[in-house]
């Protein structure tokens, strides 16, 4: 990697990180982009996205993501795919960023890393990853045609992703540890009306049992302890998500379940530093707020070097 130091690094390429560059660079800011894998972020994974301006049919995640990705780069924005950034060194003006293999410096760093999955830890979850249970319904939906499938979750992702998978599993057991769902009334709505659906309440997922791929599930009633084994080729698991902020821990402040706390600009509590999107302490995890929130922190970035003197001018449109 070379010893240049860029205006702005991007962490993360999803529709935060993504609006950021498209921002920053129509300014002619110099920025990067820094991605684990391909662009797209969480996004990337949603079948059919409904509530994004601008498409009355709905749009998939891919294809959105793919679009804003496009229109970034057409004002100049480098993305680097395949770059895991696993921690950023804060030297004042130039903060460094360490890669897998190698460093890049940067004026300002804008964090957009989002969130993962969170993992149950039930016995056979490792086991059976990849092999029957999968976080990734546009992924792996396809794969489980007249098949019965367990979904955990009640939440707008599981409810949703629910409704995806029943259009090629032949039945779909949503199992929720509540006795009521947590998703928008729309989902629910819908999902009542989804004939394949079937609801286990009040129950946890305990176990997940198979030969070399998924033959059943262990299900706990939590109000009567009653164990009930199912049998079920697929197990897609909604339950939540942990923010991708690890490696900024003690840079940055987080709040107490890890997401970066920032003021209304998107500035975390390190000069330089910047945080949008789900990686972000906020109120509503939504595609139209991360993109939002990325554009905000690009013109917080971008004011943040005027301010340092790093850039005296610029080219471009404003911001
Ligand atoms: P979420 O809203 O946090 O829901 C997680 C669900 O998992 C909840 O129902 C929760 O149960 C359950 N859960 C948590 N830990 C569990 C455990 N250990 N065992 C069993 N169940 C467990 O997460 P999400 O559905 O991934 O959504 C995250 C955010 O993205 C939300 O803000 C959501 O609105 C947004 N989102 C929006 C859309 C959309 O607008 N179409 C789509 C997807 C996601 P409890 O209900 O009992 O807490």
């Amino acid at each position: 990697m070379s010893d240049e130091v860029r205006d702005v690094a991007i962490i993360g390429g999803g529709p935060a990180g993504l609006s950021a560059g498209l921002y920053l660079c129509r300014s002619k800011v110099d920025t990067v982009l820094f991605e684990r894998e391909l662009p797209g972020g969480q996004a990337l994974y949603s079948p059919l996205i409904e509530n994004y301006p601008g498409f009355p049919e709905g749009i998939g995640g891919a294809e959105l993501t793919e679009k804003m990705k496009v229109q970034a780069e057409k004002f100049g924005l480098e993305t680097r795919t395949f770059a895991a950034v696993e921690g950023v060194k804060d030297g004042g003006e130039i903060k460094t960023l360490l890669l897998e293999s190698g460093k890049a410096q940067a004026r300002a760093v804008i964090v957009a890393t989002g969130r993962h999955p969170r993992k149950m830890g039930i016995p056979g979850e490792d086991e059976y990853t990849g092999r029957g249970i999968s976080y990734c319904a546009t992924c792996d939906a396809p794969l489980f045609r007249d098949r019965v499938v367990m979904v955990i979750g009640g939440g707008d992702a599981a409810v949703e992703e629910a409704l995806y998978i029943a259009r090629f599993a032949g039945k779909v057991i949503l199992v929720h540890r509540r006795g009521e769902l947590r998703a928008s009334d729309y989902l629910k709505e819908r999902a009542r009306a989804e004939p394949k659906l079937e609801f286990i309440w009040n129950s946890a997922l305990a176990e997940v049992k198979g030969d070399k791929t998924v033959q059943s599930a262990v299900v706990v009633n939590k109000e009567t302890d009653e164990r009930t084994e199912i049998p079920v080729s697929g197990v897609f698991i909604y339950v939540g998500n942990i923010p991708s902020s690890s490696f900024v821990a003690g840079l940055v402040e987080l709040d107490d379940a890890g997401y970066i706390k920032t003021d209304e600009t998107m500035a975390t509590s390190a000069p330089g530093i910047f945080a949008a999107g789900d990686v972000r302490a906020n109120q509503f995890k939504q595609v139209i707020v991360s993109a939002a929130e990325g554009a905000l922190a690009a013109s917080s970035a971008q004011r943040y070097l005027e301010r340092i003197g790093a850039r005296k001018a610029y080219g471009g449109a404003a911001v």
